[in-house]
């Protein structure tokens, strides 16, 4: 049998792209060298969120579209995704007022229709401020938390329940095109043919399209950011979100009853380079101990997790500046192969949707939009 499509790696984007592409008809095989989320997919902050800092890097197009897909997500996985109220104490010498009341008003504005409330400010009095220990005003607006791990699992199940084939402990080890596709060599011995590839394996991007001898000149970093987990620092299902001095932005959120406080930038040179160090921990105990009357030392951290972030790279060195927008790469030399780079939890659908628009011409299908209004199970 040749497949339509086989489709490489099973974190959020892989089995998005699995779903839309089964809805559409098509004979689907994704295979994942370790298990379903395993990598990326299940260490992310789990916002579901538009990127209220990507404002200031000008990414309107990925906050505009990750503000509809939080509306989408929201809709489809109410199991999953439940809204959440975040609070942004006032740091004056980080951001002054003004500049964070317009980027707020920016971020309603972007996402207008929402179901969710409006940003707006808090007075010092607020309770929700009663946990920072300086007596500051600040801001509340709404973003929206996910089970990151259950969401691509669901993704998973509604395109194995539309017909697509999901194998997990069995890598691509190597492809070559020969007659009209693909001939792609499995790490269980076996080799299946199909007609195009996606090349969804996050961080590994570039080591396949190595593996499959295609060359790509576009650039990749990989960032890793890491949490850490304490008990509660505070009462309540709202968030918090800590502008530190190096200008990045700190989230401490509730997560199954502790609080989860991340997140980290450091530039890595392997996508397996995904484990905490003591200067991240350290960075995130002085994050949160910055505002907190709760203060934390690294004994108190109870659990860790870490990611690599894989970034198209666009030139702009430091790494909270570099985009975090996503690339679809479309190699036609022969059969297609389509590489993702980048992408968030929350655009993955919106992702699975564009990368089935860019192969269709190239495989003779017309792509229609299949899973905007889609329930996920
Ligand atoms: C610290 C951190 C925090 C984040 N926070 C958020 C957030 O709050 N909200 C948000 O929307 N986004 C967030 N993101 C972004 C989001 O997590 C990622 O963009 C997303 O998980 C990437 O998914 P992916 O499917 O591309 O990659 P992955 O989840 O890494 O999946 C790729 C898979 O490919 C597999 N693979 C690799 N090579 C092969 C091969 N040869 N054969 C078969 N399989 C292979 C791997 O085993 C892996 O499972 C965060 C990212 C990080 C790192």
């Amino acid at each position: 049998m040749t497949y339509d499509l086989l489709i490489a790696g099973g974190g959020i984007n892989g089995c998005a792209i699995a779903r839309e592409a089964a809805l559409l008809g098509l004979s689907v095989l994704l295979v994942e060298k370790d298990d379903l989320a395993a990598h990326t997919s299940s260490a992310s902050s789990k916002l579901i969120h538009g990127g209220l800092r990507y404002l200031e890097t000008y990414e309107f197009r990925l906050v505009r579209e990750a503000l509809h897909e939080r509306e989408r997500m929201l809709a489809a996985a109410p199991h999953l995704i439940r809204p959440m109220a975040f609070v942004l104490p006032h740091a004056h010498s980080v951001r002054p007022w003004w500049m964070v009341r317009a980027g707020l008003y920016l971020y309603d504005l972007l996402g207008l229709g929402s179901s969710l409330p409006r940003s707006r400010a808090l007075r010092r009095d607020d309770p929700r401020l009663a946990p920072i220990a300086h007596n500051v005003g600040g801001f509340l607006y709404w973003d929206a938390q996910v089970d990151d791990d259950a969401l691509v699992r669901a993704n998973a199940a509604d395109a194995i329940a539309n017909g697509a084939q999901i194998e997990t402990g069995v890598g691509v080890t190597g492809a070559e095109r020969g007659g009209a596709g693909w001939h792609v060599f499995l790490s269980d011995g076996r080799t299946i043919d199909a007609r195009a590839i996606v090349n969804a394996t996050g961080p590994w991007v570039k080591d396949f399209l190595a593996r499959i001898r295609i060359r790509s000149d576009s650039g990749l970093q990989l960032i890793k950011g890491s949490h850490i987990v304490v008990p509660a620092l505070w009462e309540g299902d709202h968030a918090y979100i800590l502008q530190q001095p190096d200008r990045r932005v700190v989230f401490a959120t509730p997560w199954r009853g502790s609080t989860m406080i991340g997140t980290t930038d450091v530039p890595v040179k392997n996508p397996g380079d995904a484990g905490i160090t003591p200067d991240e921990i350290d960075y995130l105990c002085g994050a949160a101990n910055r505002y907190f009357t709760r203060q934390i030392a690294p004994a108190d951290v109870t659990a860790t997790w870490s990611g690599v972030r894989a970034l198209y790279d666009n030139g702009a060195g430091e790494a909270r500046k570099v985009t975090r927008d996503y690339v679809l790469e479309l190699d036609t030399r022969g059969a297609p192969v389509l590489s993702v780079f980048g992408g968030k939890i929350t655009t993955a659908r919106a992702l699975a949707e564009h990368a089935m628009a860019k192969l269709g011409p190239a495989m003779g299908f017309t792509a229609r939009p299949m899973t905007r209004d889609r329930p996920l199970p």
